[in-house]
C-alpha cells in the first residue's frame, strides 16, 4: 500500500480532467489539485522539512486544507489536524504535544498560534487568507508541482488527530498509512458501486475529524469522485449545494439531519440527486430518519466508528440490506465482538432491533471491541492510555471502544450507549438514549439529551433537556407523563427542563458532561 496519497495519484493519472474539487462555483481538475499538493510539498521540502515531521492544519473546510493534507503526505510528513474553533490554550497541548513545526492556519487564527508559538516547536506559519483567497492557495508557500512523492511504509504515521479530551486532556490518536487507507477503501466499498468519477461528495463534515477527514475526503478522491467543501454548517446553505451542483453523496452526523427537517423550508428541498446518504458519529433517532427518508425519497444508511479505528467499523449496507435502529454489519476485513468482562462473546439475540420493553437490557449487553487493519498504533505518548485500550486474545490486539451494544444471529450489531453515559439510578441501569428515542417521537420535540444528574437519595436522576418544536405550548408534566406511559417507571425522567438549544461539539455531539454541569450550576452545588 506504501503512502497513502498514491491513492490521488492514481486518480489523477486515471482522470486528469475529472472535477477534484469543487467551491463557490470554482472546479479543480485532478491534474490542477494533484500539482498543488506537488507545490506545496515542495515548499516544505525547501525548508528543510523531513519525512515523519508534523504540520499542524488549523483550517475550516477549504480547498487549502485538502491540498495541505494531501501534500503533507507527499512530503512524507504526518497531519495534525486542529479543529479551528479552538482558541490558543486548546492548540497549545496539541502543538506541543505533537511537536509540529509548521502551522497551516486561517488568517483570522493565526493570533492563537503565535500567543503559544514559544511553547512549541513551530518555525513556519502558513497564512491561508480565507474564503476570499481560495483560488490561489498557499501562493507564499509554493515550489514544484512534479515533486516526487516521498516512499512511506504501511506503518508509518500519516496523521495525528486528538481525541476531543471530554474525559480529560486530549489524546494523539496514532493512524498509519495502511489504518487510513484501508479505511477509505473499506467505507467507499459501501456505496453501490463503489465511488466513481462523477460522483459529488457534500463536504460539510469537519476535516480536522475523522469521520469527515476518511469516509468523506479520501473515500471520494482515491475513487475519483469531487469534493465540495463547504467551511461551516447551515442546513439550508446545505441543501442548496446539493440541489445547485447536483451532489450524488451526502454524510452528516444525526444533529445535521434533524435541523434539515426542522427547516421551515424542508418540504421546498430537491434532494433527488442524491443516491445514498450515509450518518454515523451518535445513533440518529427512528424517527429522524424515517422523517427525512420521507420527505427526499432518499435512504440514510446508518454506520460507526471512532477516531481510533480510522473510523468505520460498522456500516449498513445499501447492496446487503439494512436494519434500521442497528449501526450495521462489521465490515469485510475487520473482526468485531460484543464481550462481558472476562471476554467471553455476549450470546446474540435472534433477531434485533429488540423490543427495550420485553428484554432486559443489561442480561444481552456487552462491550463492543474491534480488531482491524484500522485501529490505530495506539495512542502517541501515552503508553498506560493504551493498556486501558487493547487486550490481546487469540493471537490479536482487540481494541476497547467504551461502547455498549449487543449483536443479533444475523450479524447486525446494536449500540445501546456509551459506557459513561450509562445513568445509575436507585440500582438499575437506564441507557439514555432509549429515553431519547421515545421524546424524539413525541410531536412538540425537537430536539432532546438524558443526562443523569448526581442525587443524594438514588445516585442519579433522569433528567431531560428537551428543545420544544417552535410555537409548542407542550409542559414538563406532560413530557414526564408521556415517558411514563411508555417506560418502566425507573426510567422515565424525574426533571425536564426547556432549552433553546442543546450545545454541541463541532461534530454535533450533545456534549453531555456540560448539560451536567450547567444544573448542577443553576442548583448552587
Ligand atoms: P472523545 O473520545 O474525546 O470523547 P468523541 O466521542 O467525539 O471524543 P469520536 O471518535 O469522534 O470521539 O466518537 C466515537 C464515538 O461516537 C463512539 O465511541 C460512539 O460512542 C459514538 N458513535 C459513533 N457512531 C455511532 C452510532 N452510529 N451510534 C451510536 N454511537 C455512535
Amino acid at each position: 500500500m506504501g503512502n497513502l496519497v498514491t491513492n490521488v495519484a492514481d486518480a489523477a493519472t486515471e482522470h486528469p480532467d475529472q472535477t477534484a474539487l469543487g467551491f463557490q462555483g470554482d472546479e479543480w481538475s485532478y491534474r490542477d489539485f494533484w500539482g498543488q499538493t506537488g507545490a506545496f510539498a515542495s515548499g516544505l521540502a525547501e525548508r528543510g522539512f523531513d519525512a515523519g515531521d508534523r504540520v499542524a492544519v488549523y483550517l475550516p473546510n477549504l480547498p487549502q486544507f485538502v491540498v495541505a493534507f494531501h501534500g503533507t503526505l507527499r512530503a512524507g510528513g504526518v497531519v495534525v489536524p486542529m479543529n479551528p474553533q479552538y482558541k490558543s490554550r486548546e492548540i497549545e497541548h496539541l502543538l506541543s504535544d505533537s511537536g509540529a513545526e509548521v502551522v497551516v492556519a486561517l488568517a483570522d487564527l493565526v493570533p492563537f498560534v503565535e500567543e503559544v508559538r514559544d511553547e512549541t516547536d513551530v518555525e513556519h506559519v502558513v497564512t491561508v487568507g480565507g474564503e476570499a483567497d481560495a483560488g490561489t492557495p498557499f501562493s507564499e508557500f509554493v515550489g514544484d508541482p512534479e515533486f516526487e512523492t516521498v516512499e512511506r511504509a504501511d506503518d508509518d504515521l500519516a496523521c495525528l488527530p486528538y481525541t476531543s479530551g471530554t474525559t480529560g486532556q486530549p489524546k494523539g490518536v496514532m493512524l498509519t498509512h495502511e489504518n487510513l487507507g484501508s479505511n477509505a477503501e473499506q467505507s467507499a466499498s459501501i456505496v453501490p458501486d463503489g465511488i466513481r468519477p462523477g460522483d459529488k461528495q457534500l463536504g460539510v463534515l469537519p476535516l480536522f475529524h475523522i469521520y469527515g477527514m476518511t469516509v468523506v475526503m479520501n473515500a471520494t478522491l482515491f475513487g475519483g469522485g469531487a469534493y465540495y467543501p463547504l467551511p461551516s454548517w447551515d442546513a439550508e446553505q446545505a441543501m442548496g449545494l446539493v440541489e445547485e451542483e447536483e451532489l450524488t453523496l451526502m454524510h452528516g452526523v444525526p444533529a445535521m439531519y434533524n435541523d434539515v427537517i426542522n427547516q421551515e423550508r424542508a418540504e421546498e428541498f430537491d434532494l433527488s440527486s442524491l443516491r445514498m446518504c450515509g450518518v454515523g458519529g451518535a445513533g440518529i433517532p427512528v424517527e429522524v430518519l424515517r422523517r427525512f427518508e420521507e420527505l427526499y425519497d432518499v435512504q440514510v444508511f446508518e454506520g460507526y466508528g471512532l477516531t481510533e479505528t480510522s473510523p468505520v467499523t460498522h456500516f449498513n449496507s445499501p447492496t446487503e440490506g439494512r436494519r434500521v435502529g442497528s449501526i450495521g454489519k462489521v465490515l469485510p476485513g475487520i473482526d468485531a465482538r460484543i464481550v462481558d468482562d472476562d471476554f467471553e462473546t455476549v450470546p446474540p439475540v435472534e433477531r434485533g432491533p429488540v423490543d427495550e420493553d420485553a428484554v432486559d437490557l443489561d442480561d444481552i449487553t456487552g462491550e463492543l471491541v474491534v480488531t482491524g487493519p484500522n485501529v490505530m498504533k495506539g495512542y502517541y505518548n501515552l503508553p498506560e492510555a493504551d493498556e486501558g485500550a487493547f487486550s490481546e486474545h487469540e493471537g490479536k490486539r482487540w481494541f476497547h471502544t467504551g461502547d455498549l451494544g449487543y449483536h443479533d444471529e444475523d450479524g447486525f450489531f446494536y449500540v445501546v450507549d456509551r459506557e459513561k453515559h450509562m445513568i445509575l439510578t436507585a440500582g438499575y441501569n437506564v441507557y439514555p438514549r432509549e429515553v431519547e428515542e421515545l421524546l424524539f417521537e413525541h410531536d412538540a420535540v425537537a430536539d432532546a439529551a438524558v443526562v443523569g444528574i448526581p442525587d443524594e437519595r438514588r445516585g442519579e436522576t433522569v433528567k431531560a433537556f428537551v428543545v420544544p418544536v417552535p410555537g409548542s405550548d407542550v409542559t414538563a408534566e406532560e413530557i414526564k407523563q408521556y415517558c411514563l406511559d411508555n417506560l418502566a417507571e425507573y426510567k422515565h425522567p424525574r426533571e425536564v427542563e426547556f432549552v433553546e438549544e442543546l450545545p454541541r461539539t463541532t461534530t454535533g455531539k450533545v456534549q453531555k458532561f456540560e448539560l451536567v454541569e450547567r444544573d448542577q450550576g443553576q442548583s448552587g452545588q
